[in-house]
């Protein structure tokens, strides 16, 4: 068997043209959706993450401010910007590129934002409403790969699957809305014994450990749905995902490639979460009150 493509690239321009849409209402009712995002420091693979969102923001109509800070910055600095940016009514979404230099704490950045804004969706309340299937804003990745998996017509409720990686971004919120949505699901890690064991079971097999060449197709059973989070750059330059594609993708029905698969989704779902996030505004302006907002559901057409 060869398998099909899951094109990210083009699910996300099909999503991306219904933004437009959704922005020029949005506009028309006196909102101009923006999202804020922050980095420190500089890491060149941060730069290109932040200038590819930048971009789509452009791309989808959505204002972007860019706040880059020195590597040196303090922590009391980034918190200070990041309680402007929470009363700033311009913005809707604010990011923190990560990773953050070590003299900053994390998780303290992340909690500074407010959740209301919080698209990216690691704020503790963001990630605690995964646990009960109500989060505002869905983490992108995760959020893009669930996307990918229901463009393509893919239902995981009953299926076996199996997540290699087990990351706070990644791996454990994926886990979390694949159970949502009725999915049988395994969690692998590091310390994981016989990964093999685990993944020729998977009907659907997600992948994000950041390994190069880790999933082979011995490791895969025949016919199942792979999809590669990963993105690893090479000696050789060369940008691969954890999958050994060409060998997989004989033994596979569907397969996201890299790049061009997870990649794009994650940064369509990054501006969604802006939209939502201004949506949720316009409604709370209106009604002065969240409670009865309930968030769209995305289309590809
Ligand atoms: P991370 O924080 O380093 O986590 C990696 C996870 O993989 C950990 O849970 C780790 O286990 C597990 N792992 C490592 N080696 C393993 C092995 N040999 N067998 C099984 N599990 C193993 O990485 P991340 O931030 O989740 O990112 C993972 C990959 O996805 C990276 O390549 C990253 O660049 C990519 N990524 C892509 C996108 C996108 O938009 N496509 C977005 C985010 C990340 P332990 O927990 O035991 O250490």
């Amino acid at each position: 068997m060869t398998a099909q493509l899951i094109d990210g690239k083009a699910i996300s321009k099909r999503l991306r043209v219904g933004f437009r849409t959704r922005v020029e209402k949005l506009i028309e009712q006196g909102v101009s959706p923006g999202l804020a995002v922050i980095i420190v420091g500089d890491n060149s693979a941060s730069r290109v993450y932040v200038g590819n969102k930048i971009k789509a923001c452009e791309e989808c109509g959505v204002v972007s401010f860019h706040h880059a800070f020195p590597a040196e910055t303090s922590e009391a600095d980034i918190l200070a910007d990041i309680r402007n940016l929470n009363s700033d009514h311009k913005v809707h979404g604010i990011l923190v590129q990560l990773p953050l230099p070590s003299h900053i704490d994390v998780r303290r950045i992340l909690e500074a934002i407010s959740v209301d804004k919080d698209v990216d969706g690691f704020h503790l309340y963001n990630v605690g409403g995964l646990v009960v299937g109500n989060t505002i804003f869905p983490p992108c990745t995760p959020y893009g790969v669930q996307l990918l998996l229901e463009t393509t017509g893919i239902d995981v409720a009953g299926q076996n699957v199996v997540v290699v990686g087990a990351s706070n971004i990644v791996g454990k919120p994926m886990a979390l809305m694949l159970l949502q949505k009725e999915a049988t699901v395994t969690v692998c890690h590091a310390k994981t014994r016989n990964l093999a064991q685990h993944t020729i079971i998977a009907d659907i097999l997600i992948v994000a450990a950041g390994k190069p060449g880790l999933i082979v197709p011995q490791m895969v059973k025949e016919g199942a749905i792979v999809i590669d989070v990963g993105i690893n750059r090479l000696p050789d330059g060369r940008i691969v995902g954890d999958v050994d594609f060409e060998g997989v993708k004989e033994k596979a029905s569907w397969i996201t490639p890299v790049p061009g698969g997870v990649g794009p989704m994650t940064v369509t779902m990054l501006i969604e979460n802006t939209l939502r996030s201004a949506e949720r505004a316009l409604h709370l302006r209106k009604e002065n009150d969240y409670q009865d907002w309930e968030a769209p559901q995305l289309k590809t057409e």
